[in-house]
């Protein structure tokens, strides 16, 4: 049976608040990168719930591990361990490289980042280094951290003491990190402000002003972890170790999970009593945590990611209309000539992909690690026969 999505989008006004723009689309159901809508069309999903399905939809190691954990345990609270809360922290530890690591669970990238944010303020110091254009969350803490104006002047005051610093400007960072710095917070790549890549030797720069200051380096992962750029965190290709690392999106294998690592030194610094969430380290949301890692490791999905995007890059890179294709692994950017990235982002829902438009300029794409060949094939046809209409 099919629902015009006009049913949908009235229900939605009448019942869900402002914040959102009203969604054109209601989606049904799902499997792989095939997604359907209510009134029967499907679309090959190239934005993975905003790089979140690393498996993509209804993967059958996701939904054996959620089913079997939810009819044996659904949740128990952080009075109490479990085997699961246990295997992924270790697992994580491990990804690190780091045995000194310890994982803080929690539900959201926002809360990942206010619990790195409280983190730093057990080192005595106050003041915070970030960036501009980054997105860190929307919450008040996360918020003060986010450094795009648009979402941050309706709610002043924010957090007193932080500043944003032109991305990418080393020279920037080492006037402003002293002593006194408690942190500095840096995205990888800037997923939101439209998969913008900082210059090679960038973060490996802010590690040694933070090494030289004492301020910890906070690498927010939440968008570019959990494989998505061909490692695990985003950072591993500048050969550098930060002092904390969140994660979210991709972590939870489609359900709400969050983490914030805190690695070497700074793994010790809350003490019982310091953070906590109700539902952090839910035993479902672990059991999909793993079973996601797990495929992701037993079918090299990390080394797949890294050839697609050389697939994509040569391919999409060659065609009129695009000025360059930037990112890593599945986290990439394509950008346009022109600003026609919102009307492209239409076109391409209507030709049968989903993808969105961070910014007039750019489109992007950020589809589940097991994508096959075939589909990164299906996605670059579609794609050039949209930009030569709408490019
Ligand atoms: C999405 C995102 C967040 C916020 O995550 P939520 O789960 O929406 O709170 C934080 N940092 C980065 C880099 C993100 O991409």
């Amino acid at each position: 049976m099919t629902i015009p999505a006009e049913t949908f989008s009235k229900r939605w006004e009448s019942a869900l608040q402002y914040n959102y723009g009203r969604p054109e689309l209601t989606l049904i159901s799902g499997k792989g990168l095939k997604i359907t809508d209510s009134e029967g069309n499907t679309y090959l999903d190239f934005l993975g719930g905003i790089a979140t399905n690393v498996l993509g939809h209804a993967h059958p190691a996701i939904v054996k591990a959620v089913s079997e954990q939810i009819s044996t345990l659904g949740h128990v609270s952080n009075f109490f361990s479990h085997p699961g809360v246990l295997a992924l922290a270790e697992k994580l530890q491990e990804l690190t490289g780091d045995s000194s690591a310890r994982v803080f669970f929690c539900n959201s990238g926002a809360e990942a980042n206010e619990a790195a944010l409280k983190l730093s303020r057990k080192t005595g110091r106050e003041r915070i280094v970030a960036t501009q254009g980054a997105f860190h969350g929307r919450t008040m803490g996360a918020l003060s951290l986010t450094g795009q104006p648009s979402k941050r002047d309706p709610f002043k005051p924010l957090l007193p003491g932080i500043v944003h610093l032109p991305f990418d400007d080393l020279e920037a960072m080492r006037k402003k990190v002293t002593r006194k710095t408690a942190m500095v917070i840096i995205e990888p790549i800037l997923g939101e402000a439209g998969v913008i890549m900082p210059s090679p030797g960038y973060l490996s720069g802010i590690r040694a002003i933070c090494n030289a200051t004492g301020a910890l380096m906070v690498v927010d992962a939440v968008q570019t972890g959990m494989g998505r750029t061909g490692q695990w965190f985003g950072y591993e290709h500048e050969g550098i170790v930060p002092d904390v690392v969140t994660l979210a999106k991709g972590l939870g294998g489609g359900l709400p999970l969050g983490a914030m690592i805190a690695l070497g030194g700074t793994s010790h610094l809350f003490q019982p009593g310091d953070h906590g969430t109700t539902f952090g380290g839910n035993p479902v949301a672990c059991a999909s945590a793993l079973a996601a890692i797990d495929v992701l490791e037993r079918k090299s999905l990390l080394k797949q990611a890294r050839d697609h995007e050389f697939t994509i890059k040569s391919s999409l890179s060659q065609l009129p209309g695009v000025k360059e294709v930037r990112g890593m692994g599945l986290l990439l950017g394509i950008v346009l000539e022109k600003e026609v990235a919102p009307e492209m982002k239409n076109a391409l829902q209507s030709a049968g992909v989903l993808v969105n438009a961070p910014t007039p300029h750019v489109i992007r794409i950020a589809p589940a690690l097991i994508v096959s060949t075939a589909e990164v094939k299906k996605f670059i046809s579609i794609f050039s026969k949209v930009l030569a209409v709408h490019g």
